[in-house]
Parts: C-alpha cells; structure tokens; sequence
C-alpha cells in the first residue's frame, strides 16, 4: 500500500511551497488509496514550537488536505515528533556504532573548522576527513576525561554511487566520496534531520518519498543509512523549486509567502489548493480549474515538472477572483464581515436582519470587482457613510455641466417622495428622470454616479443608491451644493 508523509520542521508559519509537497503527498494518497502521514520533524530544539506546529496543522486543516495519521490524529507508529521519538532513534544509532557504521567523534569545533578551512584553501569541497574513525578506547577516555561530548556520525563508504532514480528527475547520481562522514547524532542526543528522517520513514513504512527539490542533495546521506541498516528504501520524487516571475528562488520580499497571509487577506481556500496544484503539475487538457475532489482522480507524479515552478500572483487572483464569483452570497457575507467590522462599517457580535441584508447586497453588488475578499475594503466608501471622495478633474468638470443642477434636483425630490429604497425602484426612479428631462442615459447617470461617490467609474448606480440610503444620499448630494 502507498503511504507518503508530510513531515514540516514546525519553526514557522506553513509555506506555499511546504502546502505544496503537502498537497502532492495527499493527492497521490488519495488517489492511490494510499496514507498520508503528516508528523513533525521538530529536533532544532530552538527554533521549534508548539505555536508553529499548531499553525501548520491549521493551514492544512483550511486548506482541506487531511490526514490519516499522526499528530493529533494518532496511529500505529507515533510518536509523530521526533522530540519524542528519542529512544527509537538510540536503538538505531546503537545498531550502526555496533556494525561499524557508526563512530563518535570528539572533534571540537575548532578543530572542524580549521580542517575546513583548509580544505577550502587548497580548493576542496570542505568536509570532515575521519579523523576519530579510528579512535581507541584509550583515546576515546581521554578525551572525555577530559569532559569532551562527542557526536555520532556516519562512516560513508569510499567510492560508492549512490543512485537515485527520482520521479520527477529521472536518475540522478551521487559519488560518495564528496560527502565526508556526517553527523547523525548530536553531542547533546538529538538526532540530526538526515538521520532522524530516515528512522522515521522506516518505521512508518513510508514508500513514497515526496519533497522539495532543496532535499535533493540530501538523499544520498539517506539513503546510504538505509543500506547500512539493511532497510528498504523507499522511491523519491523531489519536486521543483519555486520561482517569482522574475525566475529568482521566491522569498519574503515577493510578497506573502506564509498560507496564513492568503488567508488572511480573503483568498479562498479552495482557489489556493487549485494554484498551489497547477506550480509544477501539468493537467491533462484544457481545464485550469479543479476541486481538491477533481484534483485527488487525476493528479499524478508523472504529470510534474522537472523545471522550476513559477509563483504568479496575478494567476492566484485570478483563481481566487473565479471562485468568489462562485461563491453564494451568504458565504461571501461572512467572508467580508471582518473586514467590514475592522473598519467600524459593520458592529461586532450578531448583526440585525438589516445589517444582514445590506451585507448581502453589498458583497453582490461588488462580487465580480473583487480578487480577494481583503478587497472590499475599497469599495466601502461607495455604499457606506454620508460623506463621499471629493470629484477632481473630468468628474468635476462634468458636475459644472449646465444641465446638473437641474437633474440633481429632480433626483433629490423623487428620492424623498420615496419611502423605500430597492434597486427595481431605484432603476424605475433614474429611468423616470431621464423621461422627464428628455435627456440621453449618461447625462443623467453620470452627475448622479459623481455626486454620489466621486466618480466617473464604479458599482452600479442603482446598487450604490439603495445601499447608501436615503439620508446618506441626500447628505451627499447637498454636501456638493
Ligand atoms: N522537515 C523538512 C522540511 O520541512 C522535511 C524534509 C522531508 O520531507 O524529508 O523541509
């Protein structure tokens, strides 16, 4: 049976390109029947917290991509953080000093880097050349005598190729010899993440092993522990970095990297899972959207790139923009409440019935300007509040027109004759005016769209009026005299 895992150091919020080896993991997982594991690799003791870890797992949780083992779901082959996974390890580590395949080493750090540098004088790549490989017990007294604590590594073999033969890169060869003997074990008992991984997967009997491309150059490490502990390994697919439109590594300064920040800013889950699924995945045909549900029948290692993906914001709104017109206006409703209450337009705790539904016709009457829903934002002040973005320019000149006044006035006294405002009275009442005044659409349309929001551009007039009301309206009007 498939099993493939996730396993996040939890040091930070979720990544895109984390949520993406995770959203690869599941989708092959689902669709092969398989199980996905999520777990923690949680050993850097200082930059590791519960606070990162709990983050992720709400990512994942908002994204949809559930797990069917470990943290907080349990199974058969927790713990699932390795910080208490220490004793395992110890075995393992056990075995491989027991086989030779293993040695302390008492090397000071001192001592490792002056062996590095030169190393790098002479132009070699730097790396530990054995020195404590073949330590006597008395040399081993000494210097814990004198109080050294030594840290495990591994022997490497000489003059091996290791061989990977990775789904998405095809073959890939490893000369052992440039690795130099790395630690596995720390002086302080924790295991290192190449080490650690290795147990892990093992154990949980992991048969497909799904990551970023950045790991690349440390699959050989693990799988030559693998040989030496004379386990299975399991099948590789490193999945390609992710670029900013300008083909450099994406990083802080493109932007939002963390999920969280998507989140935050009213993109919907489901529209991140879909761009997250097309950086590196190629799908059959035409069709550019798809459900987690569509995603888990055909998505496949087979179909992801060998070249690097490309993070484009511009096609995430897009998305996103495709999905909120989808979207019912209820769920938009709540989608845009924060937001609003942020801004004071809407009160905290439960809304009347009259806040309800001039939210409701607000986030329609906006839905197809908006790529997210942090958006809104800008269009509150066409609907909201009495006072209205001062008119500047053409929109000014236009309100000089000879004819304003005169349509402006007609407007106000029908607008105050009414006792209810909709947007079929609204429509009936602007149609009326132009009738009346025998005067073409525009030159009615257009002063009242100023008068009111400033504007030449924006929302429907007969969605503005009945969301702003009466009395905001008529403060409008009179605030441009
Ligand atoms: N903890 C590693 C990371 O967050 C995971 C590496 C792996 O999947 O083997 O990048």
């Amino acid at each position: 049976m498939l099993k493939v895992r996730f396993a996040p150091s939890p040091t930070g919020p979720l990544h895109i390109g984390g949520a993406r080896s995770a959203l690869f993991n599941y989708l092959l997982a689902r669709r092969e029947n398989g199980v996905f594991i999520v777990r923690s690799e949680d050993t850097d003791l200082e930059r590791s917290s519960r606070e990162s870890e709990h983050n992720i797992l709400e990512a994942l949780r908002w994204l949809k991509i559930e797990w069917n083992e470990g943290i907080e779901v349990g199974g058969d082959n927790g713990p699932y953080r390795q910080t208490e996974r220490l004793d395992l390890y110890r075995e393992y580590t056990k075995k491989l000093i027991e086989s030779g395949h293993a040695y302390s080493c008492y090397c000071s750090e001192e001592e490792l880097e002056e062996e590095r540098q030169a190393l790098i004088a002479k132009g070699e790549t730097p790396r530990y050349l054995g020195k404590c490989r073949h330590l006597t017990e008395e040399q081993k007294a000494k210097y814990e005598a004198e109080g050294r604590k030594p840290v495990i590594r591994f022997r490497v073999p000489e003059g091996q190729k290791i061989v990977i033969h990775d789904h998405v890169r095809g073959e890939v060869v490893f000369d052992s010899d440039g690795i130099g003997d790395y630690v596995i074990v720390k002086s302080d008992g924790i295991p290192t993440y190449n080490y650690a991984v290795v147990i892990d997967d093992t154990t949980m009997k992991i048969t497909h092993v799904i990551r970023g491309e950045e790991h690349l150059s440390n699959t050989p490490r693990q799988i030559l522990i693998y040989e030496a502990l004379d386990l299975k390994v399991p099948e590789f697919a490193h999945i390609s970095l992710i670029l900013n439109t300008e083909g450099r590594k994406m990083s802080k300064r493109d932007g939002d990297t963390a999920v969280i920040d998507y989140q935050a800013k009213g993109y919907l889950p489901e529209a991140v899972v879909n761009f997250i699924a097309l950086m590196g995945w190629a799908p059959p045909g035409e069709e550019e959207f798809f459900t987690l549900d569509e995603l888990e029948k055909i998505f496949s290692l087979d179909r992801v790139s060998k070249s690097p993906a490309v993070f484009d914001l511009n096609k995430l709104n897009y998305i996103n923009a495709h999905y909120i017109k989808q979207s019912p206006p209820e769920r938009l409703a709540d989608l845009a409440l924060p937001y609003l209450q942020e801004m004071g337009v809407m009160p905290q705790g439960d809304l009347s019935e009259q806040d309800r539904t001039w939210l409701l016709h607000f986030v329609q009457a906006i839905v197809n300007h908006l790529s997210y829903m942090a958006q809104v934002k800008d269009y509150v002040h066409y609907f909201y509040g009495s006072e209205a973005p001062a008119p500047e320019g053409e929109a000014l000149e236009i309100l000089h027109g000879e004819q304003v006044p005169m349509v402006l006035d007609l407007f106000k006294s029908k607008l105050q004759a009414m006792d209810s405002l909709t947007v079929e009275g609204t429509k009936t009442l602007l149609k009326q005016i132009t009738k009346e005044l025998k005067l073409g659409g525009k030159l009615v349309y257009m002063p009242i769209r100023i008068a009111l929001t400033g504007q030449m551009h924006g929302p429907e007039l007969y969605d503005i009026i009945p969301l702003l009301g009466k009395e905001n309206v008529i403060k409008r009007l009179e605030a441009i005299g």
